[in-house]
């Protein structure tokens, strides 16, 4: 991988920023907008509805996204349907299965909120039990609360591929088989994985995957959630319209199947044109090398922080079994002080906070942490900038 070659595709990196926010949301390179402008300026149509010229080749042009985004996670193109993003695919899920009083959920307590909230809220609707799977000193999932939580009542385990606090990767692959051998579902949150290692929906053993386009290159307001052809039943759609019957006849209509029934309504046209421009883009790449780069940078990452004096990291110091996110506190300094001072001194974006997972960060008495985030597009001397820098406020 090219790195120095693939950062000119990102127009905002000429302005000399260290993007280190990545886990927040990606920088767009040139193909993704490029994707969006022509739609917006050479063919805006709806998808689905006209036969005219503008409106057959905007059909073609979102299916053909719809293919890229499949393709990207190893799904056939009728189980990836388009969603406002992660936080919305999840929400789906969450109010698509119909759910019986009793019936359990096991979560972690590594989630973001938004694997989180909409199980509190479904139990609390349905009578549902919520079971939480601890984790271990370094943040890693704890192999043996994940068993002592599944029964024979468990419906669905809902776990983060990647956290997006510690980068740890969890072992989804060992989950599914747990999961399915208790017959439950299993919801992946691929928020932080998608967009940085390959993933193949098949080997994972997810029933959903659901993942936003803004965290892999895509442009901002879409996402994807996957539906394995053999979950596809246990899913109403939550939200009805247009687009997505078969036949309506006054009080009686009849679905589409997948993935159009939990697209109702116009979609995000431009933003799925977008994220196919950038599922291509990153396919052209090879997820392969954009995880092993991605992994150089964890190395020197952590070698670069082990050695600033009053730095607590939350996640795991060994580069094993994690992606390129690291959140950390200093000591005597407020995380959103630090992160103002970083982007100050030394032009370098992070960010701070609870990173939308309080219940982490309280598990291991964190009151917010600083959070650099990596990608394909930064390199070491950005990393080694940013402990420069750090050493330099630890010392102030
Ligand atoms: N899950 C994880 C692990 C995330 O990192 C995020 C975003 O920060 C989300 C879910 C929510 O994604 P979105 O805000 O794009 O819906």
């Amino acid at each position: 991988m090219d790195v120095a070659k693939l950062r000119e595709d990102f127009p905002v990196l000429s302005s000399g920023v260290i993007y280190l926010d990545s886990a927040a949301t990606s920088l767009k390179p040139r193909a993704v907008v490029d994707a969006v402008r022509r739609y917006y300026e050479e063919y805006t149509e709806n998808v689905h509805r006209g036969m005219g010229r503008m409106a057959q080749r905007a059909t073609d042009e979102y299916e053909g996204a719809r293919e890229a985004l499949a393709s990207f996670i190893g799904a056939k193109p009728h189980e990836v349907a388009f969603t406002s993003g992660t936080t919305a695919s999840i929400n789906i899920v969450a109010e698509g299965i119909a759910w019986e009083a009793g019936d359990e959920i096991v979560v972690t307590r590594m989630e973001h909120h938004s694997n989180l909230l909409p199980w509190i809220r479904a139990s609390k609707i349905h009578g549902l039990r919520l079971r939480f799977v601890e984790l271990d000193d370094e943040g890693r999932l704890d192999m043996r609360s994940l068993e002592a939580s599944l029964g024979p009542r468990t419906r669905l385990v809902a776990l983060t591929h990647s956290s997006n606090v510690t980068g740890v990767v969890n072992d989804v692959e060992a989950v599914a088989k747990l999961a399915h051998d208790h017959g439950a579902l299993l919801l992946v949150d691929g928020a932080q994985s998608v967009p940085h290692m390959p993933v193949d929906v098949r080997r994972l053993g997810a029933d959903f995957l659901a993942f936003s386009g803004h965290k892999m290159l895509g442009p901002t307001g879409i996402g994807v959630l996957y539906v394995s052809e053999a979950a596809q039943d246990s899913l109403q759609p939550p939200w009805l319209g247009g687009g997505m019957v078969e036949e309506v006849t006054g009080d009686y209509y009849r679905l589409l199947g997948f993935p159009q029934r939990l697209e109702p309504g116009t979609p995000n046209i431009a933003g799925a044109l977008g994220l196919g421009a950038a599922a291509r883009y990153l396919s052209g790449i090879g997820m392969e090398g954009v995880l092993e780069h991605e992994l150089e940078l964890v190395r020197v990452a952590l070698d670069e922080l082990r050695g600033i004096e009053g730095l607590s990291l939350l996640g795991p110091w060994s580069p094993r079994g994690r992606l390129g996110i690291f959140s950390f506190s200093l000591r005597g300094r407020h995380p959103d002080e630090v992160a103002a001072l970083l982007s100050e001194m030394s032009g370098i974006e992070v960010r701070s906070g609870y990173h939308c997972a309080q219940p982490l960060h309280m598990r291991y008495g964190f009151r917010g942490t600083v959070r650099a985030s990596t990608y394909l597009y930064n390199t070491v001397d950005e990393i080694r900038a940013l402990a420069d820098s750090l050493r330099r406020i630890s010392r102030m």
